[in-house]
């Protein structure tokens, strides 16, 4: 996200937050604008150790309270499976499902509605007698970019960073 997106996205959660009477504070925005800068999702401590640049009081509970506030108001989602978080890129929609795909090199988070999921989960649950309450959808592999580098046979003459490990990869991939 460039900077005048983020400057766009973070005055559109001024606004959000102001229409529902809840405080967006100096520290929750803080913990948002970091946010919006990374590239892909990011750890509750590496966010920690970015927001002790400039309050270096910040302690654990003080991130996990700011991303709960964040989570509730829809403006991240969390990745369950890598335990990150990411910003969600329609932030104006309150608390939906999203299908996230999550680039194993990069770790580059694409987010998808998942209108379709959810039904067919829900009949899936019903099937089984079961009352869904929530439901996460992640699925992993590589972005485009992270696909080419994948997929380059010419080591040692191309521009790519062949250095970057993929996560998660399966033996003999
Ligand atoms: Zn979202
Ligand atoms: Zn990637
Ligand atoms: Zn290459």
């Amino acid at each position: 996200m460039d900077s005048s997106d983020q400057d766009k996205l973070l005055a559109q959660a001024e606004s959000i937050c102001q229409q529902r009477n809840v405080r967006l504070t100096p520290q929750r925005l803080e913990v948002l604008r970091l946010m919006a800068q990374q590239h892909g999702a990011i750890s509750a401590y590496d966010l920690l150790d970015l927001l002790r640049a400039s309050e270096p009081q910040a302690k654990p509970p003080t991130v996990y309270r700011a991303l709960d506030f964040l989570l509730e108001q829809g403006f991240i989602h969390r990745v369950e499976s890598t335990n990150s978080y990411v910003m969600c890129h329609h932030i104006e929609e309150h608390s939906h499902t999203s299908a996230l795909f999550i680039c194993d090199r990069c770790g580059q988070v694409t987010e998808r509605q998942t209108e379709g999921i959810e039904a067919i989960l829900q009949q899936l649950a019903q099937s089984a007698n079961f009352t869904l309450r929530h439901s996460v959808v992640e699925a992993h592999g590589l972005c485009e970019a992270c696909q080419e580098v994948a997929d380059c046979r010419e080591h040692g003459h191309c521009h790519h960073d062949h250095t970057v490990p993929i996560k998660n990869a399966k033996p003999g991939r």
